[in-house]
Order: C-alpha cells, then sequence, then structure tokens
C-alpha cells in the first residue's frame, strides 16, 4: 500500500520524521510530498525542501520525497497511492483535518486519510514553532535535524547555535538574608 504524506514541510521537522518513520512500518511506500504554494511565502524553496528530506529520511528504503501542486488527490491518483496521511497534534488539528478528509472523499472515494497522532513529545512542535525560535536567535538544535538547524541558522545569519536563553530575575545581594552561605549567593546570579 502506498502513502502520500503531503505538507509544506518548510521546514521538515523531528516531528514530522517521528511520523514518517512510524508511517514506513506501516505502509509499503511512502512518499513525502511537498506542495508547491505560490500563495506562500516560504523559509526555504521546494528544492532545499526535498533535500532535507532526502538526507532526513536516507536512513528509510521506502521513503521517497517529491513535490507536487494542485490537488494532493490528483497526486496521489497519479501516485497510484491509496493512502492520504495526515498527523494529528491537537483537537485544533482535528477540525481542519477531518474537513479536508471529508472534502477529499468528494473528490475520489478510492483514497482514504489516515490520521497518526504525533507523538507525544512532539504535539507543540510545528514548522512555524521552528522559524520563531529561530528568528529571535534561539536554537533549534531539539526540534529539527542537525543539517537543517544550520540551514536555519544561515537564513537567520546566526552562524552559531546559542543556548536558549532563561530569563530570570536577579536578586539583589543586599536583600539576602546574612546567614545566606557564599555558595548559594553563586547559584542565585547564575
Ligand atoms: P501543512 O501546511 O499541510 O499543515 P505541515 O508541513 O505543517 O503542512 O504539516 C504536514 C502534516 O504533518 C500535517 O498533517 C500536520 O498535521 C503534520 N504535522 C505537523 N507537525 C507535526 C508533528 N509535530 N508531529 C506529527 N505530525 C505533524
Amino acid at each position: 500500500m502506498i502513502a502520500v504524506y503531503p505538507g509544506s514541510f518548510d521546514p521538515i521537522t523531528l516531528g514530522h520524521l517521528d511520523l514518517i518513520g512510524r508511517a514506513s512500518r506501516l505502509f509499503d511506500r511512502v512518499i513525502v510530498a511537498v506542495l508547491r504554494n505560490p500563495n506562500k511565502m516560504p523559509l526555504f524553496s521546494v528544492q532545499q525542501r526535498l533535500e532535507q528530506i532526502s538526507l532526513s529520511t536516507q536512513h528509510l528504503p521506502n521513503v521517497e520525497a517529491d513535490s507536487f501542486d494542485g490537488l494532493t488527490i490528483n497526486y496521489a491518483q497519479i501516485r497510484q497511492a491509496q493512502v492520504l496521511l495526515r498527523g494529528l497534534r491537537a483537537v485544533s488539528d482535528f477540525e481542519i483535518e477531518l474537513q479536508m478528509a471529508h472534502t477529499n472523499k468528494t473528490l475520489s472515494t478510492q483514497i482514504e486519510t489516515v490520521f497518526l497522532a504525533t507523538s507525544n513529545e512532539y504535539s507543540f512542535l510545528s514548522s512555524s514553532v521552528v522559524k520563531e525560535i529561530a528568528r529571535f536567535g534561539g536554537s533549534v538544535d531539539h526540534l529539527v535535524p542537525p543539517h537543517i538547524a544550520l540551514d536555519i541558522y544561515q537564513c537567520y545569519n546566526h552562524n552559531s547555535p546559542m543556548l536558549n536563553p532563561i530569563t530570570t530575575q536577579a536578586i539583589p545581594l543586599k536583600s539576602m538574608p546574612m546567614e545566606t552561605p557564599p555558595e548559594m549567593l553563586h547559584d542565585q546570579q547564575v
């Protein structure tokens, strides 16, 4: 059975890759299909995204990257796929995804939409979140593969990944109790 996993993948994240890995064990072939969407201003070109996906999935022999435009269902038919694969992160995804699945069913009764629930650890993760963090100088090393993190840092002009800053309130020394040991004073200032 062939599954098409359509999306923007701008860029592909560890959440997408977790889903692709699990789908590759369920289906004979998984086609990760980048939608060429003229209405969106992407961070990466379609070609860059295809390269990022291919590199990230090279350990999965039954996964391929491709791009398409127009209706997803038409593309799935051309690729002789039986399944459209989508991920569900939260209830907020569900409404729009269900609407899309119903719409696609009116276009082809032969193709089923299959939803995979995201793994818990990635349920907050989206390409937009990754871009937002990077735009403000944060590290995205824990959200995307290393080669994609480098691509992103290049786009936002910071070459070396930075630690995500955690804002802490400095406690004025004069407000510390006198008996506070010196090592604790040090901890408070870090
Ligand atoms: P789209 O523009 O179609 O939403 P995306 O690239 O954002 O494209 O997402 C493609 C698919 O991947 C969607 O089905 C989306 O629900 C799913 N997805 C996005 N992020 C995650 C994640 N963290 N875990 C699992 N699935 C995800």
